[in-house]
């Protein structure tokens, strides 16, 4: 018998190293399955063992073959990920500068990288085949109106890659939209026997109950699954192995789908497009939005995006051509209108506790007529900071360069950036004053205010505090639709997606400060936040007028003009205008290294050294400055911007700067962030 012939397996481990690690795999008969790319590999690692990804299958190794330690074992039970699903991570990888093992070992279920295989067995066991004959006829929705048909006509004819952005207003029913054309190409697939698998995104877990319903109530035949971090483990292991073997026709879930393997792929969707919580803010630092269109490019499918305030960049690629725009101007359920916006000038009138009388009179008048309110202040806790008036002491945290929150219920200071807290101190730590004052107002404050205002009135806050357990921001959102809350109170968590039916009457307290920040997305982002809040009011339509009161000293500022116009192109058009002029995304790519220290000095010169490593010609390297926020629990930290016009050149050179940078000794952490979204 001849001897049996080992292949070299490379494979991409979780480490912070960026190679490509070489294995022998040795079969043990004539008739042992070879391994191949996409399969999962128990191998030894150190003094450890650990489950990699395959990514390579050769018959030779550069590596000296007593150096080649042997694959313990080969997870052949698991079907291999597909060639394209490794694209998209490798793609990843390279994009945001990280080890191609960092990104594809984190992002499967826990379940699968055990080392034992009875995890995965089991799990596999308990994921269940769809009905052999499955159904998927749809439930009926309502009569599309004429915008939403052509909208769906459009996606759904596509047969290839084409990025359609769907710009409806609030309420003009997106969600009826996204359903229809999965209902479409789905039914079409099956009618030419192949299987189909459409991706959902949204960008908040909250907001995936309500959704999921909807989408199961339509779609009684198919199985549908949601992958979203808060998941117990089994549920999300059964999730993605359901999505993996093609069993779930839908995926819903939030930015960490974006990566779940889908063999069958044929249509991404991603609502709310504009929302930064697509973008991962630690570890492989990617933008979900970004990687659905790459995605969607690479499997020759169409992406539809969707949004009421696209983002800049969506909507600058809409303008000129590369994207497809689809327009919903009306809202859609009979009779609902979009609300009026008005401003309060809040230069000219006298305030209670930070409400004006038209505010208070809008809110009396909504609970007379047994109607919902919703408050929406982007502050959570009683007060933003203490203070003494006798010696000017301030309530500053220790660790951060941030003030310390008073909490009022809880009797903590808390610093939202650290964890640290503090009992209230009974007097002034410098002067002994005994009478501090809260200075400004969150949640909590307007929350003890309306109590006393509206006595009789079912007030209830939502915000991060009043939401800790889990499960309680569902439990809360539920009673709200269940009509059980006269006033809603509480910070961005109440602004996003919720259909609330009885809501007419949205107010927004202190909105302005997002108008002076050093952020030049601020703006973009207030705008989008205050449409979103504005879009819950008026949803339904039998009732009376809604309308938006907004709170603000700047009453002629251009984003509240354009916002009490409903005019979100002519935001645009200003906002791009000002960036074009301006240098900034998306008319210029950016990347930012960041470094933290225990001193200031040392992160500084971190990033001096790192910026004269290497020639970067066509790439401006911005001297390195501490961040706004410099200290964060004891840790200094400074910045340092790169930008290009062109991505290729700035791509090019970050790949070469990293591998530079990783050299470099230095006990300094550092990360790197590619099109940053918080500067
Ligand atoms: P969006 O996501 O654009 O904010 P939704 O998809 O939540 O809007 O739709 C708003 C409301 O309009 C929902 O209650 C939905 O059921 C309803 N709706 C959607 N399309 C239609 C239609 N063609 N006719 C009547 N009602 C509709
Ligand atoms: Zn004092
Ligand atoms: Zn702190």
């Amino acid at each position: 018998m001849p001897p049996l012939t080992p292949l070299i397996l490379k494979l991409a481990l979780d480490t912070p190293l960026d190679v490509e690690f070489d294995y022998r795999w040795q079969p043990k008969s004539a008739d042992d399955p070879p391994p191949c790319i996409g399969q999962l590999a128990l191998v030894p690692f150190g003094r450890r063992e650990v489950v990699g990804l395959i990514v390579a299958v050769q018959e030779s190794s550069v590596y000296a073959p007593e150096k080649i330690r042997d694959v313990t074992e080969i997870r052949h039970q698991l079907p291999p990920l597909l060639s394209h699903w490794v694209a998209l991570s490798r793609f990843a990888a390279d994009y945001y500068q990280r080890p191609l093992g960092e990104v594809v070992v984190p992002c499967l279920p826990k379940n699968l990288r055990a080392l034992k295989a009875t995890a995965l067995n089991a799990a596999l066991k308990k994921t269940e085949a769809p009905p052999l004959a499955a159904n998927t006829t749809a439930s009926k929705g309502p009569d599309l109106n004429a915008e939403q048909q052509a909208a769906v006509g459009a996606i759904s004819a596509a047969n290839e890659y084409g990025v359609t952005l769907l710009f409806g207003v609030t309420g003009s029913g997106k969600t009826e939209v996204y359903l229809r054309s999965a209902e479409k190409i789905l039914d079409r697939e099956q009618r030419q026997g192949t299987l189909a698998q459409v991706l959902i995104l949204v960008p908040e877990i909250n907001l995936t109950p309500q959704l999921e319903n909807s989408i199961r109530a339509r779609f009684p035949g198919l199985s549908i699954v949601s992958l979203h971090s808060q998941l117990p483990e089994g549920e999300r292991t059964r999730s993605w192995l359901s999505a993996h073997l093609g069993y779930a026709s839908i995926v819903l879930g939030t930015r960490l789908a974006v990566l779940a393997s889908m063999p069958n792929l044929k249509l991404i969707i991603v609502d709310e497009e504009h929302d930064p919580s697509y973008k991962q803010q630690e570890g492989l630092r990617y933008s979900a939005r970004d990687l659905a269109i790459w995605r969607a490019r690479d499997l020759n499918i169409p992406v539809v995006i969707g949004s009421a305030t696209p983002s800049m960049e969506s909507w600058h690629h809409a303008e000129s051509g590369r994207y497809k725009k689809r327009v919903l101007a009306q809202r859609a359920a009979t009779q609902a209108v979009l609300p009026t916006i008005s401003l309060i000038d809040m230069e000219r009138i006298k305030t209670t506790e930070g409400l004006s009388p038209p505010l208070i009179d809008a809110l009396r008048t909504r609970l007379a007529r047994g109607e919902q309110s919703l408050l929406f202040l982007n502050r959570r806790g009683y007060a933003p900071v203490v203070h003494c008036d006798a010696c000017g002491w301030i309530s500053h945290c220790q660790r951060c360069t941030a003030f310390m929150v008073l909490h009022k219920p809880e009797r903590r200071l808390r610093c939202h950036h650290c964890s640290l807290e503090l009992k209230i101190p009974w007097s002034c730590p410098t002067c002994g004053n005994v009478n501090l004052q809260p200075l400004g107002r969150g949640t909590q404050r307007i929350e003890e205010h309306f109590h006393v205002l509206f006595p009789e009135a079912r007030v209830l806050r939502i915000d991060a505090d009043s939401t800790r357990k889990k499960g309680s921001a569902q439990a809360a959102f539920e009673t709200v639709h269940r009509g059980e809350v006269d006033i809603l109170l509480g910070t961005q968590m109440v602004a996003k997606g919720h259909d609330f039916q009885r809501l007419t009457l949205v107010g927004v307290i202190n909105p302005d400060t997002a108008l002076f920040s050093h952020d030049y997305r601020a703006g973009e982002r207030l705008f989008a936040q205050l449409m979103q809040v504005a879009g819950r009011a008026g949803r339904a339509g039998q009732l009376s007028q809604s309308e938006v009161l907004v709170q603000t000293r700047y009453t002629q500022h251009p984003l509240y003009r354009a916002l009490i116009a409903h005019d979100f192109p002519g935001f645009a058009a200003a906002t791009l205008e000002e960036r074009s002029s301006a240098g900034l995304p998306p008319f210029v790519f950016q990347a930012l290294l960041r470094a933290e220290s225990k001193t200031l000095n040392m992160a500084l010169e971190f990033l001096q050294h790192a910026r004269e490593l290497l020639p970067h010609p066509g790439i401006v390297i911005n001297e390195p400055v501490p961040m706004t926020m410099t200290r964060v629990a004891g840790v200094e930290r400074a910045q340092l911007l790169l930008e290009s016009p062109a991505r290729g050149a700035l791509q090019h050179f970050l790949k070469r700067w990293v591998q530079e940078l990783r050299k470099q000794p230095t006990r300094i952490r550092w990360t790197l962030e590619v099109d940053p979204i918080d500067i």
